[in-house]
């Protein structure tokens, strides 16, 4: 199983898969996770929605360790608490970076088997 992109969505869903037993990564075109939370840096970059409202809710063992320092929790915690949920389930591991998915075909041959998509590195800005 492929998740492309390792922001708040794709996080989650290798959290899942790697739940279920699944051989499962992420191919992410940036150098580290976090997606929104990674790219966007500008000063005063914060949620626009209350802190508590936007963690993930899945599991108690994220809730138990996680405090949300603010109220409108700003990029760089962010950032830290996307880190601190994929440490707790260890799954950097289970993540590729500077990999950007340019195509992929579904053939039916290919169905049920591990035909690797084709990637190129991401172009430099301005390319
Ligand atoms: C300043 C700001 C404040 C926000 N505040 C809130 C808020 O308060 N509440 C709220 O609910 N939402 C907020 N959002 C929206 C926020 O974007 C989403 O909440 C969430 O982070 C989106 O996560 P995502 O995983 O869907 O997408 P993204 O975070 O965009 O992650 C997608 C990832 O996929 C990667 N990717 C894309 N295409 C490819 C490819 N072809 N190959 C490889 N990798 C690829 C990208 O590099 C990226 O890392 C805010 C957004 C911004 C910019």
């Amino acid at each position: 199983m492929i998740v492309i992109g390792a922001g708040v969505a794709g996080i989650y869903q290798i959290k899942r898969f790697v739940k279920l037993g699944a051989d499962a990564f992420v191919l992410e075109a940036e150098d580290d996770l976090g997606g929104t939370w990674f790219r966007n840096r500008y000063p005063g970059c914060r949620f626009d929605s209350e802190s508590y409202t936007y963690g993930y809710s899945f599991s108690q063992e994220i809730l138990d360790t996680w405090h949300w320092k603010e109220l409108f929790s700003s990029q760089p915690e962010n950032l830290r608490y996307l880190n601190h949920v994929a440490d707790l389930f260890g799954l950097h591991e289970h993540m590729r970076f500077g990999v950007r998915i340019a195509s992929m075909t579904w053939t039916k041959q290919h169905a049920h088997g591990r035909s690797p998509p084709r990637t190129a590195r991401p172009s430099a800005p301005g390319s």
